[in-house]
């Protein structure tokens, strides 16, 4: 997998199942019958054969017959009919009779009578210029991979990394949406499904549809364009699939179709590491809430003035803020100062045209130069802070006097009115921040990483460029330097510090973060579940090499 910058793109494919979800995908090696083991049996040998095939047929059944109890209990009786079709189909005499048939009088092993017995009622079946006789026919292919399941290797994942989140809340890519396929994997953690090939009537789509997994077909080639553990939006409605989806198309996504998401299984809060949310709109919070987040680690109020027209006010600000605050259920809220310039431009404001606006007039310095915004973003905030503790984090600082001089404004701004206690944080994403992390520590009420920004500017590579990917690249080891020094001047100052761009919202950058003094991150909220999981393997692997170096 490309782990360096990643490009948002959309494919088009046959919605099977309405419905969206976000989540990382698992690839799976569905494709593993493609090379049935064919060869010579002699006629010593074939009641062997024989034997292998009435084996595995037993234990296919016994598989089936549990499936469809359990989908009778989770879905219905209808449901359930799919695999009492499928247990007849492996009981059938005339199935036995060609299987043997093939073994005894062509010599084959029985992985090859089986398949090429059950290949020909397959096309039997799709030459019947019928679309639910031909979709039918796929039970064949079905049971065939069931009974070579049972002769050989089983369905796996190509991940061996845990990208794919260990089965946990994933999006399933394989060649075809088979009803096994569909219930064998624990339905409660499958966000979603994407295929090659199937149709809209196939019993896999019904099952889906059913179980309420959105589902899309008919992308012929998507299995060579992703990777296990690559993020993808699917959108079973329109039957869009969104690789490696914006932050803002998430979010735009989640706005437009709230009741369409589906959200995933809610994992606790893990000893060790306290995990945040990421947000941009208030509607955003009752995800947060839902997901048993530990607070709001960083809030882009830029997103709703940006997409909300020109519109906007104290008491607009307020409303949305407060809304925030108090359905947060008492967490932590970390609300950023507006980040506005270089990708994220309002209009209306007087900004000059930039050559170079990731190195222009944005975040604190375009704040500093639109008094009257930061001024009525702060009101607002201050209203909130009569409610109870807040924080606000100033994004883009650059070095330890230009935090004192947009918190100096903010309190000036605020100095006529009533308000409560207001923390003060910098956003580390300028290099020549992090380079006086302690002096900044020193007077800063907390610190927040902003990785994104960090990489752009700590490699000179625009995060927007994909041409850049290569430059733009997470893993260096400067960048962990950089983390590390930050963390440790948080540490020894007792105050916190928080990692979150989206390399913390990445399972794989778990163990890492934690090693470099890290103890807390603000992710997107779909990603606490996978981010927490991480978390308690890495302890639970901590405490086990502890075990075995004591002993
Ligand atoms: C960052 O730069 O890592 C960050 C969290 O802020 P944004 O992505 O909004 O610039
Ligand atoms: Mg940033």
């Amino acid at each position: 997998m490309n782990e360096k910058k990643r490009f948002e793109r959309i494919v088009k494919g046959v919605a099977l199942s309405p419905g969206i979800a976000v989540a990382r995908i698992c690839l799976l090696n569905d494709s593993r019958h493609s090379n049935v083991p064919d060869y010579t049996v002699e006629s010593q040998d074939f009641g062997a054969e024989k034997e292998r095939f009435y084996k595995a047929r037993a234990v296919a059944k016994e598989n089936v017959v549990k499936i469809a109890e359990r989908v009778k209990l989770k879905v219905g009786e209808a449901e359930a009919g799919i695999f009492d079709a499928h247990v007849m189909i492996l009981e059938d005499p005339q199935l036995q009779m060609d299987v043997e048939q093939l073994i005894e009088q062509n010599n084959m092993n029985a992985e090859a009578a089986i398949a090429e017995t059950l290949d020909s009622y397959e096309m039997r079946l799709l030459e019947i210029d019928d679309e639910y006789i031909r979709e039918r026919a796929t039970d064949f292919g079905e049971i065939k991979r069931r009974l070579l399941d049972e002769l050989g290797e089983k369905m796996t994942s190509h991940c061996d990394d845990g990208l794919c989140q260990r089965g946990h809340n994933r999006i399933i890519v394989a060649e075809e949406l088979t009803p096994q396929l569909t219930v064998d994997l624990d339905t409660d953690s499958v966000m979603g499904f994407i295929t090659e090939r199937g149709g809209k009537n196939a019993h896999g789509a019904i099952l889906a549809r059913a179980l309420g997994i959105p589902a899309v077909s008919g992308l012929s080639k998507i299995r060579d364009m992703v990777s296990c553990g690559m993020e993808i939006l699917v959108n079973g409605t329109t039957g869009e699939v969104t690789l490696w989806p914006r932050e803002t198309t998430v979010v735009k996504m989640r706005e437009a179709e709230p009741e369409q998401i589906r959200m995933p299984v809610a994992v606790d809060p893990v000893d060790g590491l306290r995990v945040m949310s990421n947000i941009s709109m208030p509607g955003e919070v009752s995800c947060a809430v839902h997901m048993k987040s530990e607070g709001i680690g960083l809030y882009r109020t830029e997103i709703e003035l940006i997409t909300g027209g020109s519109d906007y006010s104290e008491d607009s600000f307020y409303e949305s803020y407060h809304k925030v605050y108090s359905e947060n259920q008492g967490q932590p809220i970390a609300y950023r100062m507006f980040d506005i310039g270089s990708d994220k431009k309002l209009s209306g404001l007087d900004v000059p045209d930039e050559r170079n606006p990731a190195l222009g007039l944005r975040g604190a310095r375009l704040l500093l130069k639109n008094k009257e915004l930061l001024r009525m973003q702060a009101r607002a905030l201050a209203r909130v802070s009569v409610h109870g503790d807040i924080s606000v984090t100033y994004p883009m600082i650059i070095d330890v006097d230009q935090f004192l001089e947009i918190k100096q404004l903010f309190n000036d701004s605020i100095a006529d009115m009533e308000s409560g206690r207001i923390k003060h944080g910098v956003m580390f994403e300028v290099p020549s921040a992090c380079l006086q992390a302690d002096e900044i520590m020193d007077i800063a009420d907390f610190g927040s990483v902003g990785t994104n920004d960090l990489a752009q500017y700590l490699f000179a590579a625009d995060r927007d460029n994909e041409l850049l990917a290569d430059y733009y690249t997470p893993d260096h080891p400067v960048l962990w330097k950089m983390l590390e020094m930050v963390a440790a001047a948080g540490k020894s100052r007792g105050k916190t510090i928080t990692v979150c761009g989206e390399l913390a919202g990445d399972p794989k950058y778990i163990t890492k973060l934690i090693d470099v003094g890290v103890s807390a991150v603000s992710v997107s909220v779909r990603m606490i579940p996978a981010v927490r999981a991480a978390t308690k393997e890495h302890f639970l692997n901590k405490s086990k090499n502890k075990l075995n170096g004591e002993r």
